[in-house]
């Protein structure tokens, strides 16, 4: 074998491989197609301002991803934003700020008084079964057709893109339908973990000094992995005793042997690989929906918009009936993706809700987020700096019953010794996620390693 572990792709699910496998002393080779590292993550810069390509924040709760950042030597980059930083959504054509605390409950316009009742009743809902809900289902159910309206859809179709009406509810709402199974009632849950002093591991919302690109970046230099840009895996054949993957690179083609492979690609490229050895695998996985997303950067002059700014941004619900999810604005501690007296606006477009922005050219784009930001941020003048990034295929949808699919695809992949799927179409989108998922697929490759006898 010319390597143990060989990754195919070379994103933040690739990237966290490498990391964790490094850690552990096993030699890894990772591909990537593209000239860098990084997949739709990256920051780019022009006249000052810093614009990320896709993922631009990490929202993080678990222990091992604070591990991890700290030992990729991240910790000192991190850009915390506050937790309590005011939130809005759009309420017929006006940003609203959303309550974060319960005491204003109350008092808050937000809620409608049944909308507020029935927040309260939360508790009171019999415990459902149905694996295959959907996640507006669900959130209808439990807290209310409200708070579906005016916060969980917003927030399902901007951090998934998902329609909820045909997500699955176990698959992106995870931690609420756990607290439900668990305790019957997602408030008793969160009470009951209170008292048993067992609090939700503090939350943490957060960037890096550089942007996200000091993530792929650090990762990709501390990965251990040798590390090969502009290849692409074409070909991957069994062997008795691991795989023979052929790939393009600029000075021809590159052909290694490797006793496992982590196949961390978009499905659709997973699918062209797996396709000559497994055509019922390569159509499961082949067979996912994406949705487009695309992200027009917008720089202004400060005294250009009138809105205050505070808080990060906002979300669209559904009900506004626009091509706009969401966005962000640039200030407290990610001031630095503007320069001084400017501010950058970065606005989400597209998701399973306005599939056509996969069609529109970057002018259109920017025109569309123009056109929507203008009354609600009251903006004065054009901006100074336009930048769109268009992601066709930007998020893997978790519509049906996903985790029905995605459990026949790990019962078929038992099938293929040594082969791995790390990437955000089989468990979650987020970075966090994708960092956690690649910790599992490492244990994963070690402890076959180990049950074979191999130094590790
Ligand atoms: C616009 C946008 C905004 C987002 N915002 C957030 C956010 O704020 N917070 C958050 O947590 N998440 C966010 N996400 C989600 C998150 O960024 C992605 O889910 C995650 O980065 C996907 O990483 P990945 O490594 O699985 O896939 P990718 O990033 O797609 O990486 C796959 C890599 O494989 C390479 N590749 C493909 N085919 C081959 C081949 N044949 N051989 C070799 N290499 C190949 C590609 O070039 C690519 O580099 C966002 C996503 C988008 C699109």
């Amino acid at each position: 074998m010319d390597v143990d572990v060989l990754i195919v792709g070379g994103g933040i699910s690739g990237l966290s491989v490498a990391r964790w496998l490094a850690q552990r002393g096993v030699t890894v080779e990772l591909w990537e197609r593209a000239a860098a590292p990084g997949g739709v993550i990256g920051t780019r810069r022009a006249g000052g301002y810093a614009m990320e390509t896709g993922a631009s924040l990490m929202l993080n709760f678990r222990p091992e991803v604070t591990a991890f950042i700290e030992q990729s030597g991240l910790a000192s980059r991190k850009l915390a934003l506050r937790s309590d930083a005011p939130r809005f959504v759009v309420q017929r054509g006006m940003l609203a700020q959303v309550p974060t605390r319960l005491g204003s409950l109350a008092f808050t316009p937000f809620w409608s008084h049944c909308g507020r009742l029935r927040l309260l009743a939360e508790p009171l809902i019999p415990r459902g079964g149905d694996e295959a809900e959907t996640a507006s289902a669900f959130v209808a159910r439990r807290p209310g057709r409200e708070a579906l309206e005016k916060v969980f859809e917003p927030m399902l179709a901007s951090t998934f893109g998902c329609d909820p009406d045909r997500a699955q509810a176990r698959a992106v709402l995870p931690r609420l339908t756990a607290l439900e199974q668990r305790f019957g009632s997602i408030a008793v849950g969160v009470f009951a973990r209170k008292l048993r002093r067992q609090a939700a591991p503090a939350m943490e919302m957060f960037s890096f000094k550089g942007g996200m690109q000091s993530l792929v970046d650090a990762l990709a230099m501390n990965s251990g992995a040798r590390l090969r840009t502009n290849c692409a895996a074409a070909v991957l054949a069994r062997e008795p005793d691991g795989w023979r993957v052929r790939g393009r690179t600029d000075e021809g083609e590159r052909c290694l042997r490797a006793r496992h492979v982590v196949l961390s690609v978009p499905a659709v490229e997973a699918a062209g690989l797996l396709d000559a050895n497994d055509p019922d695998l390569a159509a499961l996985i082949g067979g996912l929906e994406y949705a487009p997303l695309a992200v027009a950067h917008l720089g202004f002059e400060r005294a250009a918009i009138e809105h205050r700014l505070d808080g990060m941004g906002f979300l669209v619900p559904r009900a506004e009936n626009r091509t706009l999810l969401g966005c962000q604005w640039s200030g407290g501690v990610l001031a630095e993706r503007a320069p001084g007296g400017k501010v950058l606006l970065s606005a989400y477009l597209g998701g399973a809700r306005a599939a056509q922005v996969a069609d529109w050219d970057e002018a259109t784009i920017a025109e569309a987020a123009l056109g929507q930001l203008a009354p609600l941020l009251g903006l004065r003048d054009a901006p100074e700096t336009t930048h769109v990034v268009r992601h066709a295929r930007g998020l893997p949808l978790y519509h049906g019953n996903h985790l029905h699919r995605v459990r026949d695809v790990r019962e078929r992949l038992r099938r293929w010794p040594g082969l791995h799927i790390a990437a955000n179409y089989p468990d979650g989108v987020s970075t966090r996620d994708r960092i956690v998922s690649g910790h599992g697929v490492a244990r994963e490759i070690c402890g076959q390693r180990e049950a074979r006898g191999a130094t590790i």
